[in-house]
């Protein structure tokens, strides 16, 4: 059953989100008997087609009509309901402070939209005797326009992206919202879009409404890029260029794209949007280029497997400690530098902190405790949504990039690594004066009081929900005041006993301090008063504030007999068995007085807070560039560290076609051994012209695929500026890593193994460079033997004579080296390949284990009937295969079909 009607036929189209939209939800309700709330929601539902609609109640966000059920199944709450115009309608709901807890199953984990209609109390309701509230949808949660959720995760950016096309270009811009990271490029065909957005890797991508359909049943390529990112796609019409800003070299098509993209944003975060303009960064076109695949093969962000980042490159060298710091570690790994000067720059500097520990040290220490998550902050800032303790966060930032500085300015010295690093700071900007005018005026304590209250708030809903929730339940209206007698809404502390609490200092604002003063005043006479009404009365009288009675004498009943000279002046309140409350008209005077000027000096704070908001704004572009700076530095710190404890050394980079790798390591296959308590074999690799191939032959298992894994990694590692797994290496500049290791099935698309293997490797010899390494495993696998030969053969010999890449190439088929001509001296094709190999070696007693070690050679020994007995086969199998081994090579023509059917019983 559907439980949301049409629209009434006469009712105007409503602006989205608009105050106009819920007033005018109101108006029509009446004629149709559904009350308000009711109608409010049935009109969000459709205005916001496609989102959750969660509405604020109260201290409740609820869904009902036919959401509510879905509500309830994806987050596992009760499915309660409620009657509404003669109908029940279902509904779900939960308490306000678990919003987040819930957006991240709704919007993380399902990919859902989730429309935010908030409550707006109306101005003529103040006094809470006949409630009347504005709703409207403030904000659309979807997967790319995260803010400041806690649950976004810090080490990864989260990128929404958005795609134009014109005449067979595409324009792409990103930005995270929750940093303004914000960039932009063009790619020229279909390849470069692929590879582009895997690197991005956005939560959610944008695209024009209507563009991008199926063509003659042809699904555009944009399809297969989205779905092997993982993304949600949203579409957008029109476009908008207030808010992010490309470079001035920005193209028609980049320009499209950002368009769009802000004009997306208008939908999503309404009344979220920024203050301020965003910049793109000035976009590096001069890095390594890896695509999708050689980022998934190389583990460079998760683990294949099981698609973690613990295991992954990124994590097993990270030892960052900030969030961005974090953040920019993956993306110099995922594009390293093709620049050899900011390379050799980079290296410089980890060296410097390699050898100055103590610096490292205090360095990291400061990093840690003082930088925060600054672009987080400033954007929570930007986006309206901060509060006194960014601005507090800002204040340590900025007094974290004055220490950084001071400290490298007493140390700094002249020699290799100080000019490097001397160029990289020069650049920091000092913002002490903000920082000054910061500590000035917020007062840390106050707010750490307010904190522990808000806890203690929180912690005791938390208790009274579990002791019988409110949630689902059928009461209506929900009460927004308790119904406990008065006697219980004593606020405990009475309100002169300390200093009022001030956020801002009433030393910052002159403003502040009159009215400070005033109050100050007044606590003097409420104590007077107070102390007079205890030497006439007794001890245990107090003057309160109590909810539902206002400014009163509390006067517990052990003061049995009141002398007249108070009752007077005083009226009864309330009784109870153990206390009586009076009104003085002495004590409402002075209390009244106290509260409005509280509520004075709260507005005045609040103008105060908005204007150092405002300064904050205004030192947006200096605090970021600080902040990319300060994460520059703390990855080059990590790298320091890294290389410390994982034995790491400088490799030398240059724009040779060299690649000489001492004693190279694959970290991440080094650290499973170790929790086995096993050695890591180190190997060799050099190429150095002519020869740019190696052809690496071995049995299964033997550590070919980690050998040349270990190989592009240390390449990638040493362009991204840091030090690498080896004893020594010399890299010469690589624009490209391809490689082509672990295909799997893409069932999805139809597509055998082969089949994306063959789209893999032709992929390769379309594109690899003589600049470009490629590590090929098993290529030709997929079909029969004659035909898998064939193709490698070809794919060997087009890469080593056409593309003149640096390859190499894995294989089971030793015959490859006689067919590429191997000699005596170990090389072929005029010296372009060199042969290669791992075994594995046969120990006394007939046990079998490998030699990880790459030799020169060729192994023509499959040892496939060595693994399978490794691999604990039947014995009575690994039998029949021997046997069968040595027929087939008896008749080396022979075809699988004239195999000798051998019977069980003369097998046994
Ligand atoms: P192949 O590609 O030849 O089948 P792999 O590279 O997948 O072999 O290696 C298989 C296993 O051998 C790895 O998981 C690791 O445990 C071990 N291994 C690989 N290389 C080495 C090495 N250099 N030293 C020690 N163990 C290694």
């Amino acid at each position: 059953m559907a439980y949301l009607p049409e629209a009434a036929p006469d009712a105007p189209p409503a602006k989205r989100g608009s105050k106009a939209q819920a007033r005018h939800a109101a108006s029509v309700d009446a004629s149709e008997g559904w009350p308000p709330l009711a109608q409010c929601v049935r009109e969000n539902m459709r205005a916001f087609p496609g989102c959750m609609l969660l509405t604020r109640v109260g201290g409740f966000y609820e869904s009902y009509f036919d959401q509510a059920p879905t509500l309830a199944s994806k987050i596992s709450i009760k499915l309660a309901a409620r009657r509404w115009n003669n109908q029940t309608v279902p509904m779900a709901g939960f308490p306000i402070h678990q919003l987040e807890k819930y957006l991240k199953v709704l919007v993380q984990d399902h990919g859902m939209l989730v429309a935010i209609c908030e409550e707006f109390q109306q101005p003529s309701a103040a006094d809470n005797s006949n409630v009347a509230f504005d709703r409207r949808v403030t904000r659309v949660v979807s997967p790319g326009t995260l803010i400041d959720e806690r649950f976004l995760d810090p080490f990864t950016h989260n990128y929404i992206l958005a795609i134009s096309r014109s005449a067979g270009s595409y324009g792409l811009a990103w930005l995270d919202v929750s940093t303004a990271d914000f960039a932009t490029v063009n790619c020229q065909d279909d390849k470069s879009l692929r590879d582009e957005v895997a690197r991005v890797r956005p939560r959610e991508v944008v695209i024009q409404e209507g563009s991008f359909d199926i063509v003659d049943g042809e699904r555009h390529i944009v399809w297969d890029t989205i779905e092997n990112c993982g993304a949600v796609v949203s579409r957008v019409s029109g476009g908008d260029d207030t808010l992010l800003q490309g470079s001035p070299n920005a193209s028609r098509v980049e320009r499209d794209a950002i368009s769009m993209l802000t004009a997306y944003l208008r939908t999503r975060l309404m009344e979220h949007m920024p203050d301020m303009r965003v910049d793109a960064r000035p976009a590096d076109s001069h890095v390594m280029r890896l695509d999708a695949h050689t980022l998934g093969a190389l583990e460079v962000r998760e683990t294949m497997r099981e698609r973690s980042a613990r295991g992954s490159l990124t994590s097993t060298i990270r030892r960052t400690v900030t969030h961005g710091g974090a953040r920019l570690l993956q993306e110099w790994l995922t594009q390293p530098s093709m620049s050899v000067s900011l390379i050799r720059a980079r290296h410089a500097i980890v060296e410097l902190f390699l050898s100055q520990q103590h610096l490292r040290h205090d360095l990291r220490v400061i990093l840690r405790h003082g930088a925060g998550d600054v672009l987080r902050t400033m954007q929570r800032i930007a986006l309206r949504r901060g509060d006194i303790q960014d601005m507090l966060e800002i204040r340590d930032f900025a007094g974290t990039v004055d220490r950084v500085m001071a400290l490298l300015r007493q140390d700094m010295k002249s020699g290799p690594g100080w000019d490097e690093l001397a160029d990289l700071t020069d650049k920091f900007q000092s913002i002490s004066g903000l920082c000054e005018r910061l500590s000035e005026a917020i007062d840390e304590r106050v707010i750490e009081k307010r904190l522990q209250r808000q806890e203690a708030l929180l912690q005791s809903a938390d208790d009274a929900l579990a002791g019988g929730a409110l949630v689902g339940s059928e009461e209506t209206p929900r009460k927004r005041v308790p119904k406990k007698g008065p006697a219980s809404l004593v606020i405990e502390e009475p309100l002169w006993g300390d200093d009022i609490e001030h956020l801002i200092r009433p030393s910052a604002a002159s403003t502040l301090k009159t009215s400070t003063n005033e109050h100050t005043k007044l606590r003097r006479e409420a104590r007077q008063l107070e102390n007079a009404l205890r030497s006439s009365i007794g001890d245990a009288v107090t003057l309160r504030f109590l909810l539902g009675q206002g400014h009163v004498v509390h006067v517990p009943s052990t003061h049995k007999e009141l002398p007249e000279s108070f009752l007077e002046h005083a009226t009864l309140s309330y009784k109870t068995k153990t206390t009586r409350t009076f009104y003085l008209a002495e004590w409402t005077r002075i209390g009244q007085r106290m509260q409005k000027l509280e509520a004075s000096i709260a507005k005045k704070e609040g103008e105060y807070l908005r204007l150092l908001r405002d300064q904050v704004i205004a030192h947006a572009p200096v605090i970021r560039r600080n902040a990319r700076l300060l994460e520059q530095l703390d990855v080059l710190l990590g790298f320091a560290q890294a290389a410390e404890e994982l034995r790491l050394v400088r490799p030398v980079v240059d724009e040779s076609a060299c690649l000489e790798i001492r004693g190279g390591r694959h970290l991440g296959v080094e650290l499973g051994l170790l929790e086995q308590h096993r050695m890591f074999t180190k190997n060799d690799v050099k190429f150095s012209e002519p020869e740019r191939m190696h052809l690496v032959t071995g049995p299964n298992m033997g550590g070919k695929s980690t050998f040349l894994r270990q190989t592009a990694i240390i390449a990638i590692l040493a362009q991204a500026g840091s030090f690498v797994p080896a004893d020594a290496a010399h890299i010469g500049l690589v624009d490209r890593v391809f490689s082509r290791v672990g295909a799997k099935d893409d069932l999805f698309h139809s597509r055998s193994t082969f089949m994306v293997e063959m789209m893999e490797t032709s992929e390769i010899l379309r594109r690899a460079t003589s600049r470009s390494l490629v590590i090929a495993d098993e290529i030709g696998r997929g079909t029969n033997t004659s035909v898998g030969l064939s193709i490698a053969y070809a794919t060997l010999h087009t890469l080593a004579c056409k593309n003149k890449c640096r390859t190499l190439f894995a294989t089971h088929y030793h015959e490859l080296a006689d067919m590429l001509g191997y000699s005596s001296d170990n090389t072929a094709l005029d010296g372009a390949v060199a042969f290669y190999c791992t075994t594995l070696e046969t120990l006394p007693g007939g046990h079998v284990h490998y030699a990880h070690q790459v030799r020169p050679g060729v192994n023509r020994e499959s040892h496939g009937l060595q693994v399978a007995q490794l691999a604990d086969m039947p014995p009575e199998t690994v039998a029949l295969a021997e046997h069968t081994h040595k027929w087939l090579l008896r008749h080396e023509s022979a075809r699988l079909s004239q195999v000798p059917f051998i019977s069980h019983t003369e097998y046994q």
